[in-house]
């Protein structure tokens, strides 16, 4: 296999067109090379080009390797319907979503599963702080102190927000990953997917598919 290079931008060959302002007309390239690593590598752009971490943030790269669902975008635009596609875009048919549309579906049933396991233990530990109050009640009620059966009497008040922040920030997380998970793989989309679409391997809206 030769070594084979894209040059991705508005005057690029890449095998979707790219017209928004913002982006260079020789903006970044992509070498696969030989061995089969993909090195992504900005052509000194006026805007930039950036990759996606696993914490969902974007970071600037100069010449970096990635793989085939690195999500890329072009321009310092952070808004989720800015020029961002997947790497595998760059190779795959014009109309072929079959590679990003898969790994969707691949992912959806794991990441809705999480999100329910969270949401039921943050309703149970809700109740937590209650049931272990009311058993110390009983303990100290004997110690007929008021200070003290009115400390364990608050106690829920006191613990209830504390675990629950600590619950809904996980949520709040996992919520961010569904996010910007879910999205449509057409770059001049990007909207974001309700479940049929993603079990269905096609986005209603800009009719790509699989
Ligand atoms: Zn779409």
């Amino acid at each position: 296999m030769e070594e084979q290079k894209i040059i991705i931008g508005r005057e690029g060959n890449q095998p979707f067109p790219i017209t928004q302002d913002g982006v260079s007309g020789r903006h970044a390239s992509l070498t696969i090379r030989t061995d089969g690593t993909w090195v992504l590598e900005d052509l000194n752009s006026m805007n930039g080009t950036y990759i996606r971490n696993k914490d969902f943030v974007f970071e600037r790269v100069g010449r970096k390797v990635i793989e085939k669902d690195t999500i890329i975008r072009l321009g310092s635009d952070d808004t989720i319907r800015s020029l961002q596609f997947m790497a595998v875009r760059l190779v795959a048919g014009p109309k072929d979503f079959s590679f990003e549309f898969g790994l969707l579906k691949s992912k959806w049933d794991g990441l809705m599963e999480r999100r329910d396991k969270l949401e039921k233990q943050i309703a149970l530990m809700s109740y937590l702080p209650v049931g272990a109050s009311v058993l110390l009640l009983g303990a100290t009620i004997s110690v007929n102190d008021i200070h003290v059966i009115r400390g364990v009497m608050f106690l829920p008040s006191i613990l209830s927000p504390v675990i629950n922040t600590f619950g809904k920030k996980k949520l709040k997380k996992l919520n961010e990953e569904v996010k910007h998970t879910f999205v449509c793989p057409n770059p001049n989309c990007g909207m974001p997917l309700t479940e049929t679409e993603v079990k269905l391997g096609k986005c209603l809206k800009c009719k790509a598919h699989i």
